[in-house]
């Protein structure tokens, strides 16, 4: 009879810990579905945290839709070989190969390195109708891009420095 008891209990704590487990993996599915059902973009982050990664122009241009002035940007006057990534998430956007200068006062670009890259949205603000670029992967606001561009595309991706980090061509993967 004592043998069974102990054998009883052992069976009980045993179920207790497997039912333990199995209520935390549940919780832990339960909370990734909801967060995946909430995903719009692979990269999302709360305003907090990119204000705190981001800084204070970068944040202004990707997650407030802000423009910098005209002939200020980092890269507007700068022509060194290598490739421009979003400087929100690091996504590989353009190429020094498309940049061009536009004398719109903002970097230019006749290509992105992969339309996967982008999404392009049309935006009505300022009483214009223009389309809007922005990074694919984190969603972070870019520019806008125009049919006034050079041959062959005849495109002129208007970027935000401020949106971009660039990375020389030598330390390109
Ligand atoms: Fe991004």
């Amino acid at each position: 009879m004592f043998p069974h008891k102990k054998e009883m209990r052992t069976l009980i704590i045993f179920c207790s810990l497997i039912l333990v487990s199995a209520s935390g993996i549940s919780a832990q599915d339960s909370t990734n579905t909801k967060n995946q059902a909430m995903k719009t973009f692979e990269i999302e982050k709360s305003e907090t945290e990119w204000q705190k990664e981001l800084n204070a122009e970068s944040y202004k241009v990707l997650r407030q839709c802000g423009t910098e002035y005209p002939g200020t940007g980092k890269y507007y006057d700068f022509y060194e070989e290598g490739s421009y990534h979003c400087a929100g998430c690091g996504s590989v956007l353009f190429s020094s190969d498309t940049k061009y200068h536009s004398g719109s006062g903002w970097p230019s670009f006749y290509d992105v390195i992969s339309g996967d890259q982008v999404i392009l949205e049309e935006d009505t603000s300022l009483g214009m109708v223009r389309t809007e670029v922005k990074c694919a992967t984190c969603g972070g606001h870019l520019g806008h891009v125009f049919s006034d561009g050079p041959k062959p595309t005849q495109l002129r991706y208007c970027i935000n420095s401020a949106s971009l980090k660039f990375m020389p061509a030598a330390k390109v993967r």
